[in-house]
């Protein structure tokens, strides 16, 4: 009898811990998807919660990449263990339609078998001058595959020159299955470089930067308030 008490409060305890666990990682997550999902009802009901492409947030040394409303955020976790390396910004229209550019200088590569990214080089981090980052800007497909990004960088494009500004392609919502389309945004990411010229796994957060100082916004999960991000930044 007095094992059977101990195995109860055991798996008692078990499952608060659990609980408490989900409640802190998954809740501020929710929080954000249900604002996501209002803003997306009608994005011309809430101007003042939207960011435009080539806006400078401050002193920030990148630009915004996109338009749209913030949804997710760095360190912001869709599922058990799920940590997302970088931050999703909604366009808030029809795929191929809203525009996506550089942040900042450096050389663009797609590799052959991208339909939906490209990657660019910074030869020094502007925060940490003398070390190599790589921007990632991702989604820039349909269900299908069908690029939207500019032809100026057709798929096996290598270390080709850009400028803050450029214009890359346009949000869409590949996933690589066709089945299950994501929303239509953009997915950025500031991904460490790995030592031999190349980048590391952009899917591990432990190989990304939190892009916060870089963009002059309050975009990392943990420390976020909660509230709609956006800056009052000059756009160019
Ligand atoms: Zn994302």
């Amino acid at each position: 009898m007095d094992k059977r008490w101990l195995i109860a409060v055991i798996c008692i305890g078990a499952l608060a811990g659990l609980g408490v666990y989900l409640y802190l990682n998954l809740r501020p997550t929710f929080g954000r998807t249900a604002r996501l999902r209002m803003w997306l009802r009608d994005p011309s009901a809430h101007p003042e919660w939207t960011m435009h492409a080539g806006t400078r947030c401050g002193t920030a040394p990148f630009l915004f990449p996109t338009d749209g409303f913030i949804g997710y955020l760095w360190d912001d976790s869709f599922r058990l263990g799920h940590r997302h390396q970088g931050i999703d910004i909604f366009g808030g229209t029809e795929v191929g339609k809203t525009p996506v550019v550089a942040a900042y200088p450096g050389t663009l590569t797609r590799l052959p078998t991208w339909k939906s990214a490209v990657i660019v080089r910074v030869a020094s981090d502007p925060l940490q001058p003398g070390r190599q980052i790589w921007l990632y800007y991702t989604h820039m497909a349909d269900p299908n595959g069908n690029s939207f990004i500019s032809p100026d960088f057709p798929p096996g494009t290598t270390e080709k020159d850009i400028d803050a500004g450029t214009l890359l392609g346009y949000q869409g919502d590949y996933t690589g299955d066709p089945a299950s389309p994501t929303g239509v945004h953009l997915h950025f990411s500031i991904v460490l470089d790995n030592g031999q010229g190349g980048f590391r796994n952009e899917l591990d957060i432990n190989n990304t930067l939190d892009p916060s100082p870089y963009l002059g916004l309050p975009l990392n999960a943990r420390t976020s308030d909660g509230e709609v991000i956006t800056c009052t930044g000059v756009g160019l």
